[in-house]
């Protein structure tokens, strides 16, 4: 489905992030494991096309991302990593707006569509309040409830653990998990646990290269 090739960016300050980065990535949920400044946030924030490559290609089935962005944008959701600011209107209003930008124009659909996303985020009983009052984990939550609007077919969640404590993590596994089958889903983070619990394939990124691809059950023989 996803299909990258020879993908590369070097940034003004000299750092190459991506080195070549060559990726298939099929239906499902698919993990990207990597330290930090491994460049998992520069690949993903160019698969959501708010960053250019210096070279390489990348298509999502037969579009061409890097050079046609549009149609991919409108299928795509995305967590980005600092996912944060928000401004102080309640959750309910705020995914309402989202999904009028994501093109949802009817309200009573969009109406529908926002309960049913703040029901299976397990963000009802708080969906008066601003998700700036929210805990980490609720504010990831919420991200997921965001970038789950309009039905997307990519869907890119970067580090969405970081800093939850386990039973935040959990809940947030179990949200992923519920995820179709039928929509590429890529997961990027530095904790095996993200990986090993809810991916069917994955891959090891360091220093702007795929280190490794293969199966989650792989991993215990390299960690
Ligand atoms: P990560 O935890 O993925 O390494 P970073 O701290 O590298 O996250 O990135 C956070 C934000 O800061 C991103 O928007 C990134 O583009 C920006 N950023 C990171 N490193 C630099 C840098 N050396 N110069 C300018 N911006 C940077
Ligand atoms: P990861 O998400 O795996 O932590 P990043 O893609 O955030 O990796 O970062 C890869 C490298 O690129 C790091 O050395 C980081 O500091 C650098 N970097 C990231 N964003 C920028 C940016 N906007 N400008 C300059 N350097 C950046």
């Amino acid at each position: 489905m996803l299909k990258i090739k020879g993908l590369t960016k070097t940034y003004p300050n000299g750092v190459k992030a991506l080195d070549g980065v060559d990726l298939d990535v099929g239906l499902g949920m698919f993990g990207l494991l990597g330290p930090n400044g491994a460049g998992k946030s520069s690949l993903m924030r160019t698969l959501a096309t708010l960053q250019d490559a210096d070279r390489g290609e990348v298509t999502f089935g037969d579009i061409d991302v890097l050079k046609t962005p549009d149609p991919v944008r409108r299928q795509l959701g995305y967590l980005p990593q600092d996912f944060g600011v928000y401004p102080r209107i309640s959750a309910i209003k705020l995914l309402d707006h989202i999904a009028v930008l994501k093109g949802l124009s009817n309200a009573k659909e969009r109406k529908e569509v926002v309960h049913e996303l703040l029901r299976q985020t397990n963000l009802w009983d708080v969906r008066k309040k601003a998700p700036a009052t929210y805990s980490g984990g609720m504010r990831q939550r919420f991200g997921i409830a965001q970038a789950l609007l309009g039905d997307p077919k990519l869907i890119i969640v970067d580090e969405p653990t970081a800093g939850l404590d386990p039973e935040e993590r959990n809940r947030f596994h179990n949200l992923l998990s519920e995820i179709g089958e039928n929509v590429v889903v890529i997961l990027s983070t530095h904790i095996v646990e993200d990986v090993a619990d809810l991916c069917r394939d994955m891959a090891i990124m360091n220093q702007g290269r795929i280190a490794m691809k293969g199966k989650p059950s792989e991993l215990v023989e390299i960690v």
